[in-house]
């Protein structure tokens, strides 16, 4: 059989890392890096005698990530000790939830080439991160840093629908879009704030039993996730096909190579001893608790594009893309309070913006200037003080050397010739040294025009007013 007669079952278990300020069961700061070790108390070191204090704003920042993805909230819910033994673990066990999450039952929906789709989302539960080990490269041997242990996680766990690496990419940019919205985490997967376990598993096409799953942990980069569930896919599509079997296991992905490579023989969920932790009081929410979040929620990015839609004419297309990340979105609203123009900014942003983010190969989050820098630009093409050539260099400009643009367009004398004595001379220039063009109008090619234009925008380095100039060559040609 052909690689297009499976199809990939894949399902997500999505680690993120909550921004509160304090860790969840001690009042160590959640603060990334530092020096190692020095995030640390007794508590978050597993010192004997310490005893955790479940921190508040943890269950806050859970319910509210379990209402923007429709889930349930559990009113009566618990910790869960997990025993393990890993040296960045130092009580042995990960204070997680079992069987009474703190969400459960809700979804997303992405969208396909096939249109929308719902990925739904079996639990959403809290936890906390672990230590790191850092290896030394002279060999000298691994070290521990606590720093990160404590830190409080969110575990969302996906049912088992989706069906290819786009949609996995879909839905991972859906949830790190909805956590970013509702600021519960600032999602930066190069900090390992959001990272996924990937479970892949083929069948073939129209058969119903799940084949047997392999699993990828802490992939923290999109890109990564794409190819390895492609490359793991075919590995097992391959595999099948010459009559060979799939073994459950934990595999490692190597990102230089593009291969995955067998890591450890998967723990099923009774080798970890699970038990309500004695330490730690159920978790009790009142029904006023959860509405009052449900009701205080920020605005959610669904919102937004009808908004975009309805108030602000933008396409379909348009509305689609800005939202799609909260920076971008937010950069929208504040430079239309500036500029008054929402189609312009909404394309500066879907064009240039994204384009040059993609050359830089960068997030949205690291745009360097404000929605009010960008307003000011798009009110400078406004006005007629720039070009929109001008306004894609001062653009650049922005994100090389961040400044106001007005200051930039001063400093680099970009400032628009908007002078008609000045432009007159120019045209009758051009049109002397192009006789050609001249007599090609009047044979009526309407392109000479634009040649004529364009000529005068070369000798003018895009600083000639555009309109200013073709009403003048028009006079000039039609006299
Ligand atoms: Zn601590
Ligand atoms: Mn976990």
């Amino acid at each position: 059989m052909a690689r297009e007669d499976y199809e990939m079952i894949i399902g997500l278990e999505v680690h993120c890392e909550l921004s509160t300020k304090t860790k969840i069961f001690c009042s160590c700061p959640t603060e990334f890096g530092g020096e190692p070790n020095t995030h640390c108390c007794p508590i978050c070191m597993a010192l004997p005698g310490t005893l955790p204090v479940l921190n508040e704003k943890v269950v806050e920042y859970a319910v509210k990530a379990g209402l923007a993805t429709n889930c349930s909230i559990a009113k009566n819910s618990k910790n869960d000790r997990k025993n393990y033994f890993y040296p960045d673990l130092p009580k042995a066990y990960q204070i997680s939830q079992y069987d009474l999450p703190l969400c459960y039952d809700g979804y997303v929906t992405i969208d396909t080439p096939k249109g929308e789709k719902k990925i739904r989302l079996e639990r959403i539960h809290i936890e906390e991160d672990a230590g790191k080990l850092n290896h030394d490269e002279y060999g000298r041997g691994s070290f521990v840093d606590l720093n990160r242990a404590g830190v409080p996680l969110i575990e969302v766990v996906s049912r088992p629908d989706l069906r290819s690496a786009e949609e996995v990419e879909s839905y991972m940019r859906k949830l790190k879009s909805i956590f970013e919205y509702i600021e519960v985490s600032d999602c930066k997967m190069q900090e390992g704030s959001l990272r996924a376990d990937v479970n892949v598993s083929v069948r073939k096409k129209g058969t119903e039993k799940l084949g047997t799953r392999t699993e990828m942990k802490n992939m923290n980069s999109f890109r990564s996730i794409v190819r390895a569930v492609e490359y793991e896919a075919n590995r097992q599509i391959d595999l099948i096909e010459e009559g060979g079997t799939v073994t459950q296991e934990t595999l490692r992905w190597d990102d230089v190579s593009g291969k995955t490579f067998p890591m450890r023989d998967k723990e099923d969920a009774q080798d970890y001893r699970y038990f309500p932790d004695p330490d730690l009081a159920p978790i009790r929410l009142s029904d006023e608790y959860i509405e009052n979040l449900r009701n205080n929620l920020p605005e959610l990015p669904e919102s937004r594009r009808k908004r975009y839609l309805e108030d602000y004419k933008l396409s379909e297309k348009a509305a689609n893309f800005t939202v799609q990340s909260k920076y971008y979105s937010n950069l929208f609203e504040d430079a239309i309070k500036v500029c008054d123009n929402p189609k312009s900014v909404s394309n500066m942003i879907m064009s240039d913006i994204a384009r040059i983010l993609n050359e830089k190969e960068e997030e949205p989050d690291e745009i360097p200037f404000t929605g009010e820098d960008l307003g000011e630009l798009v009110k400078l093409i406004d006005d007629g003080k720039i070009s929109s050539a001008i306004a894609k260099k001062v653009l650049e400009e922005m994100f090389e050397n961040p400044k106001k643009p007005s200051k930039i367009v001063e400093e680099k004398g970009w400032i628009q010739i908007s002078d008609e004595g000045e432009i007159k001379k120019i045209v009758l220039e051009i049109l002397e040294n192009n006789p050609q063009s001249i007599a090609d109008y009047k044979a009526g090619k309407d392109r000479a025009l634009g040649y004529l234009v364009g000529q005068a925008m070369k000798a003018t380095k895009g600083k000639a007013n555009p309109q200013l100039l073709n009403k003048l060559f028009l006079e000039e040609l039609n006299k």
